[in-house]
Protein backbone atom coordinates (compact mmCIF):
# COMPACT_ATOMS: atom_id res chain seq x y z
CA UNK A 1 0.00 0.00 0.00
CA UNK A 2 0.85 3.64 -0.05
CA UNK A 3 2.90 4.06 3.17
CA UNK A 4 5.70 1.47 1.31
CA UNK A 5 5.95 3.85 -1.84
CA UNK A 6 8.96 6.61 -1.20
CA UNK A 7 8.53 9.76 -2.47
CA UNK A 8 10.27 13.18 -2.13
CA UNK A 9 8.75 15.71 0.07
CA UNK A 10 8.76 18.24 -2.72
CA UNK A 11 10.25 18.09 -6.51
CA UNK A 12 13.56 19.62 -5.73
CA UNK A 13 14.24 16.76 -3.30
CA UNK A 14 14.23 14.06 -5.91
CA UNK A 15 17.31 12.27 -6.60
CA UNK A 16 17.06 12.16 -10.31
CA UNK A 17 20.02 11.21 -11.58
CA UNK A 18 19.29 7.82 -10.46
CA UNK A 19 16.81 7.42 -13.03
CA UNK A 20 18.90 9.07 -15.98
CA UNK A 21 22.28 8.62 -15.24
CA UNK A 22 23.57 9.05 -18.43
CA UNK A 23 21.41 12.88 -18.72
CA UNK A 24 21.34 13.64 -14.91
CA UNK A 25 24.32 14.85 -13.54
CA UNK A 26 24.55 13.33 -9.90
CA UNK A 27 25.15 17.13 -7.84
CA UNK A 28 22.29 18.65 -10.30
CA UNK A 29 19.80 16.26 -8.11
CA UNK A 30 17.21 19.41 -7.77
CA UNK A 31 14.64 19.78 -10.71
CA UNK A 32 14.73 23.32 -10.27
CA UNK A 33 18.19 24.35 -10.74
CA UNK A 34 18.10 24.58 -14.77
CA UNK A 35 19.15 21.28 -15.25
CA UNK A 36 17.27 18.73 -17.34
CA UNK A 37 13.73 18.20 -16.10
CA UNK A 38 10.80 15.43 -16.99
CA UNK A 39 9.08 16.38 -19.61
CA UNK A 40 6.74 13.96 -21.09
CA UNK A 41 4.70 11.45 -18.44
CA UNK A 42 3.34 8.06 -19.03
CA UNK A 43 0.51 7.54 -15.71
CA UNK A 44 -0.21 4.08 -15.54
CA UNK A 45 2.61 2.77 -17.85
CA UNK A 46 2.27 -1.17 -17.06
CA UNK A 47 4.67 -3.01 -19.30
CA UNK A 48 6.65 -0.01 -21.06
CA UNK A 49 5.63 -0.06 -25.01
CA UNK A 50 5.06 3.40 -25.00
CA UNK A 51 8.30 4.41 -23.16
CA UNK A 52 10.35 2.85 -25.84
CA UNK A 53 8.12 4.50 -28.93
CA UNK A 54 8.08 7.79 -27.24
CA UNK A 55 11.93 7.74 -27.07
CA UNK A 56 13.12 7.63 -29.74
CA UNK A 57 10.34 10.25 -30.90
CA UNK A 58 11.49 12.96 -28.67
CA UNK A 59 15.17 12.21 -28.50
CA UNK A 60 15.75 15.30 -26.64
CA UNK A 61 13.20 15.33 -24.24
CA UNK A 62 13.24 13.18 -20.59
CA UNK A 63 10.35 10.54 -20.55
CA UNK A 64 9.19 9.39 -17.02
CA UNK A 65 7.00 6.32 -16.67
CA UNK A 66 4.66 5.70 -13.56
CA UNK A 67 3.62 2.21 -12.58
CA UNK A 68 1.99 1.51 -9.06
CA UNK A 69 2.95 -2.37 -9.35
CA UNK A 70 5.71 -3.56 -8.20
CA UNK A 71 6.55 -6.11 -10.25
CA UNK A 72 5.63 -4.49 -13.56
CA UNK A 73 7.63 -1.31 -12.22
CA UNK A 74 10.37 -3.94 -12.15
CA UNK A 75 10.03 -5.50 -15.74
CA UNK A 76 10.13 -1.99 -17.34
CA UNK A 77 13.17 -1.19 -15.48
CA UNK A 78 15.35 -4.29 -16.69
CA UNK A 79 13.71 -3.61 -20.42
CA UNK A 80 14.99 0.08 -20.27
CA UNK A 81 18.44 -1.10 -18.81
CA UNK A 82 18.51 -3.69 -21.40
CA UNK A 83 17.44 -1.40 -24.63
CA UNK A 84 20.22 0.76 -22.90
CA UNK A 85 22.79 -1.56 -23.39
CA UNK A 86 22.03 -2.53 -26.63
CA UNK A 87 22.18 0.76 -28.13
CA UNK A 88 25.09 1.72 -26.12
CA UNK A 89 27.13 3.12 -28.99
CA UNK A 90 24.55 5.57 -30.01
CA UNK A 91 23.13 6.47 -26.36
CA UNK A 92 19.68 5.48 -27.33
CA UNK A 93 17.09 4.49 -24.46
CA UNK A 94 18.93 7.24 -21.66
CA UNK A 95 15.62 9.61 -21.80
CA UNK A 96 13.41 7.45 -20.25
CA UNK A 97 12.73 6.06 -16.91
CA UNK A 98 9.96 3.98 -14.62
CA UNK A 99 9.07 5.09 -11.07
CA UNK A 100 7.02 2.94 -9.39
CA UNK A 101 4.06 5.44 -7.70
CA UNK A 102 0.74 6.15 -7.11
CA UNK A 103 -0.10 8.35 -9.17
CA UNK A 104 -3.51 9.60 -7.75
CA UNK A 105 -1.71 11.02 -5.26
CA UNK A 106 1.91 12.12 -5.31
CA UNK A 107 2.21 13.86 -8.57
CA UNK A 108 2.98 17.75 -7.12
CA UNK A 109 5.43 15.73 -5.02
CA UNK A 110 7.42 15.31 -8.04
CA UNK A 111 7.26 17.93 -10.91
CA UNK A 112 6.52 21.42 -10.06
CA UNK A 113 4.37 23.56 -11.64
CA UNK A 114 3.91 23.98 -15.44
CA UNK A 115 6.66 21.49 -15.77
CA UNK A 116 5.12 19.19 -18.12
CA UNK A 117 4.22 19.33 -22.18
CA UNK A 118 2.63 16.01 -22.56
CA UNK A 119 0.25 13.61 -19.92
CA UNK A 120 -0.66 10.04 -21.46
CA UNK A 121 -3.70 8.54 -20.08
CA UNK A 122 -3.80 5.04 -21.91
CA UNK A 123 -6.20 2.47 -20.73
CA UNK A 124 -6.30 3.66 -17.39
CA UNK A 125 -8.17 0.88 -15.31
CA UNK A 126 -11.59 1.44 -16.18
CA UNK A 127 -13.09 0.78 -12.90
CA UNK A 128 -16.51 -0.04 -14.10
CA UNK A 129 -18.78 -0.50 -10.78
CA UNK A 130 -20.55 3.23 -10.11
CA UNK A 131 -19.33 3.45 -6.22
CA UNK A 132 -15.58 2.88 -7.58
CA UNK A 133 -15.77 5.77 -10.34
CA UNK A 134 -13.88 7.71 -7.44
CA UNK A 135 -11.03 5.73 -8.40
CA UNK A 136 -10.79 6.54 -11.90
CA UNK A 137 -7.71 8.25 -12.61
CA UNK A 138 -9.64 10.94 -14.62
CA UNK A 139 -11.51 13.07 -12.08
CA UNK A 140 -12.26 17.00 -11.29
CA UNK A 141 -10.05 17.28 -8.78
CA UNK A 142 -7.20 14.79 -11.03
CA UNK A 143 -8.35 16.96 -13.80
CA UNK A 144 -7.17 20.47 -11.65
CA UNK A 145 -3.76 18.58 -10.63
CA UNK A 146 -3.47 18.32 -14.11
CA UNK A 147 -3.75 21.30 -15.27
CA UNK A 148 -1.54 22.77 -12.45
CA UNK A 149 1.08 20.32 -13.96
CA UNK A 150 0.76 21.22 -17.49
CA UNK A 151 2.60 24.13 -19.22
CA UNK A 152 0.15 26.64 -20.72
CA UNK A 153 -0.40 24.28 -24.70
CA UNK A 154 0.41 21.16 -22.92
CA UNK A 155 -1.33 18.02 -24.14
CA UNK A 156 -3.57 15.25 -22.45
CA UNK A 157 -4.00 12.15 -24.15
CA UNK A 158 -6.54 9.49 -23.38
CA UNK A 159 -7.31 6.76 -24.74
CA UNK A 160 -9.24 3.30 -24.09
CA UNK A 161 -11.26 0.72 -25.15
CA UNK A 162 -14.18 1.23 -22.57
CA UNK A 163 -16.50 3.50 -24.50
CA UNK A 164 -17.87 4.13 -20.66
CA UNK A 165 -14.69 5.20 -19.49
CA UNK A 166 -13.72 7.15 -22.27
CA UNK A 167 -17.24 9.39 -22.13
CA UNK A 168 -16.53 10.06 -18.75
CA UNK A 169 -12.93 10.98 -19.19
CA UNK A 170 -14.45 13.47 -21.85
CA UNK A 171 -17.03 14.70 -19.78
CA UNK A 172 -14.63 15.50 -16.56
CA UNK A 173 -12.03 16.82 -18.90
CA UNK A 174 -14.35 18.80 -20.82
CA UNK A 175 -15.76 20.29 -18.18
CA UNK A 176 -12.46 21.97 -16.84
CA UNK A 177 -12.18 25.65 -18.08
CA UNK A 178 -8.61 24.44 -18.49
CA UNK A 179 -8.74 22.51 -20.85
CA UNK A 180 -10.46 22.40 -24.43
CA UNK A 181 -10.80 18.99 -26.58
CA UNK A 182 -8.64 18.71 -29.72
CA UNK A 183 -10.93 17.99 -33.11
CA UNK A 184 -10.27 14.87 -34.99
CA UNK A 185 -8.46 16.08 -37.37
CA UNK A 186 -5.78 17.30 -35.13
CA UNK A 187 -5.93 13.01 -33.68
CA UNK A 188 -5.09 12.40 -37.03
CA UNK A 189 -1.59 14.17 -37.60
CA UNK A 190 -0.57 13.86 -34.05
CA UNK A 191 2.64 11.15 -33.83
CA UNK A 192 1.63 10.33 -30.24
CA UNK A 193 -1.85 9.35 -30.84
CA UNK A 194 -0.74 6.91 -33.73
CA UNK A 195 1.64 5.71 -30.95
CA UNK A 196 -0.60 5.45 -28.06
CA UNK A 197 -2.28 3.46 -30.70
CA UNK A 198 -0.48 0.93 -31.87
CA UNK A 199 2.98 0.82 -29.38
CA UNK A 200 0.87 0.22 -26.20
CA UNK A 201 0.71 -3.44 -25.00
CA UNK A 202 -2.99 -2.85 -23.99
CA UNK A 203 -3.02 -1.43 -27.38
CA UNK A 204 -1.91 -4.44 -29.67
CA UNK A 205 -4.28 -6.35 -26.99
CA UNK A 206 -7.38 -4.40 -28.64
CA UNK A 207 -5.93 -4.98 -31.77
CA UNK A 208 -6.11 -8.82 -31.89
CA UNK A 209 -9.84 -8.51 -30.45
CA UNK A 210 -10.87 -6.58 -32.72
CA UNK A 211 -12.08 -4.05 -30.14
CA UNK A 212 -12.70 -0.37 -30.89
CA UNK A 213 -10.38 2.67 -29.26
CA UNK A 214 -11.80 5.64 -28.33
CA UNK A 215 -9.14 8.39 -28.40
CA UNK A 216 -9.62 12.41 -26.78
CA UNK A 217 -6.97 14.89 -26.42
CA UNK A 218 -7.10 17.92 -24.34
CA UNK A 219 -4.58 21.16 -24.95
CA UNK A 220 -3.96 23.29 -21.25
CA UNK A 221 -5.27 26.28 -21.94
CA UNK A 222 -4.14 29.56 -20.79
CA UNK A 223 -6.32 31.05 -19.26
CA UNK A 224 -9.99 29.71 -18.40
CA UNK A 225 -12.12 30.40 -20.93
N1 LIG B 1 -0.75 2.06 -20.23
C1 LIG B 1 -0.45 0.65 -20.37
C2 LIG B 1 -0.88 0.16 -21.72
O1 LIG B 1 -1.64 0.88 -22.38
O2 LIG B 1 -0.46 -0.93 -22.12
C3 LIG B 1 -1.06 -0.18 -19.23
C4 LIG B 1 -2.54 -0.19 -19.13
S1 LIG B 1 -3.13 -1.15 -17.73
C5 LIG B 1 -4.74 -1.58 -18.17
C6 LIG B 1 -3.31 0.09 -16.47
C7 LIG B 1 -2.04 0.27 -15.65
O3 LIG B 1 -2.18 1.36 -14.73
C8 LIG B 1 -1.72 -0.94 -14.82
O4 LIG B 1 -0.40 -1.36 -15.09
C9 LIG B 1 -1.87 -0.45 -13.38
O5 LIG B 1 -1.01 -1.11 -12.47
C10 LIG B 1 -1.55 1.01 -13.51
N2 LIG B 1 -2.12 1.88 -12.46
C11 LIG B 1 -3.38 1.83 -11.96
N3 LIG B 1 -3.56 2.78 -11.02
C12 LIG B 1 -2.39 3.48 -10.93
C13 LIG B 1 -1.95 4.57 -10.13
N4 LIG B 1 -2.76 5.14 -9.25
N5 LIG B 1 -0.68 5.01 -10.29
C14 LIG B 1 0.14 4.42 -11.19
N6 LIG B 1 -0.22 3.39 -11.97
C15 LIG B 1 -1.46 2.91 -11.84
Amino acid sequence: SDHLLEYPIGPSHMDWHQLYPALIRPEAETSTDGSKQVDIVDIGCGFGGLLVSLSTEFPDKLILGMEIRVQVSHYVEDRIIALRQQHAPEGKYNNIAVLRANAMKFLPNFFKKGQLSKMFFCFPDPHFKIRKHKARIVTSTLASEYAYLLRPGGIIYTITDVLDLHQWMVRHLEAHALFRRLPKEWEDEDPCVKIMRKDTEEGKKVERNKGDKWVACFVRLDHPE
